[in-house]
């Protein structure tokens, strides 16, 4: 396994971290828990969950009785929910509570999805007042965040100097519409997360469609891991395991990743651009629509009905989904806002047919409100 340094924290974390997002819950605790201690045998030392995951914190609580190495631990609380000093502190008492243990070595701000979630979090006698003061009583030690923002976003939070890390969604596919942010914290110092590595399956299931973007010799699933493990930017990747197998196969491509340096960045945008041309790239030329509509992300969610091909139903299904959490958190104005004006069609670097597709993804929107 390699090691890293997390940012300026001084920690040398490993360079794939155990995603504790995705245990198979229906096993009994104790069965999980010893996952988690083979992937600390494996070399894990980067133990991510966050009190929404189910019974996660419940899980690495049991195995962190009994780990056979050092480690550390990252959870999280949002600031809608814990929205004072005082119920931050609640909720890292929590957290510590529930795992057994008594300190939190990172400590995200939890799913910020927009400027406002933030904004939130550092108003005086907010979430980040309150961590603040559990850091210098020991409880916590870095302050770090956690974000569903674009790139642009994401820089202007690390700009504001008051994390150590961040933690978001970057993978082979997507990684334009983020990079930014991902720059942007590296420069800074700080340790970035990257979570989603396989693009929720997409990659995996996919990976023979997506074989472009694969490098010589390498399945795309196996360039998908090594874009994030061998990339300098990115300093832990975090995997979601079920099975010794899993970590296994994350520790393998993790011991032989080459490097992923520019030149391997500019291939794989040139390959997204001139092989992919039905996928949307993120390169956002085409912002400042008029009507406000988020062009980039809808494109972007766009690109799993055709990296998955997904169904019309799947599609409504994930509405809800993409809107809350997903690509379309903050946006100003839905799909069918579209007054067919051109300006982004006439932008797109991939000559998308943008408002052909969004009309698609307004009947989805309207389906999945029952309209
Ligand atoms: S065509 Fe529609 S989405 Fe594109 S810029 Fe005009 S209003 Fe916006
Ligand atoms: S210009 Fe085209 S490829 Fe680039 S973000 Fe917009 S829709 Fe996607």
């Amino acid at each position: 396994m390699k090691y890293v340094e997390y940012g300026r924290t001084g920690k040398r974390v490993s360079v794939i971290g155990f995603g504790g997002m995705r245990f198979d819950q229906d096993r009994p605790d104790e069965q999980n828990a010893d996952l988690v201690r083979y992937a600390c045998r494996q070399g894990i030392n980067y133990f991510d969950t966050a009190p929404g995951y189910g019974r996660s914190e419940d899980i690495f609580g049991v195995a962190f009785k009994d780990m056979p190495g050092a480690y550390y631990v990252s959870t999280k609380a949002m600031p809608t929910s814990y929205d004072t000093a005082g119920a931050a502190r609640d909720a890292v008492h929590k957290s510590l509570d529930r795992m057994g243990i008594d300190k939190i070595d990172f400590f995200h701000v939890w799913c910020l999805r927009k400027m406002a979630h933030y904004e939130l979090a550092v108003r005086p006698g907010g979430m980040y007042e309150g961590l603040c003061a559990c850091r210098d009583e020991g409880l916590i030690e870095h302050i770090v965040f956690s974000s569903h923002q674009p790139g642009g976003e994401i820089r202007d939070i690390v700009d504001s100097g008051r994390f150590e890390g961040v933690l978001l969604g970057v993978n082979l596919l997507n990684f334009p519409y983020r990079w930014e942010g991902v720059e942007a914290a590296h420069a800074a110092g700080l340790g970035v997360v990257a979570m989603n590595p396989l693009g929720g399956g997409a990659i995996p299931q996919h990976d023979g469609d997506l074989a472009r973007l694969a490098r010589e010799g390498e399945t795309t699933t196996e360039t998908a891991l090594r874009f994030i493990v061998g990339a300098p930017q990115i300093t832990v990747a975090l995997v979601g395991f079920t099975d010794p197998e899993h970590v296994d196969f994350a520790c393998r491509i993790a011991d032989a990743a080459a490097p992923f340096d520019e030149a391997d960045l500019r291939r794989t945008r040139d390959r997204l651009d001139a092989n992919m041309n039905e996928l949307c790239t993120g390169c956002g030329y085409c912002e400042g629509c008029p009507k406000n509509i988020p062009v980039p992300a809808y494109m972007q969610w766009y690109n799993d009905k055709l990296i998955s091909a997904k169904s019309d139903e799947e599609m409504v299904k994930s509405v809800e989904g993409q809107h809350d959490w997903g690509l379309l958190v903050g946006r100003q104005a839905d799909a069918d806002a579209c007054i067919e004006c051109r300006q982004c069609e006439e932008a797109c670097t991939q000559h998308l047919p943008i408002i052909e597709r969004l009309k698609e993804i307004a009947a989805w929107e309207k389906a999945a409100k029952g309209e």
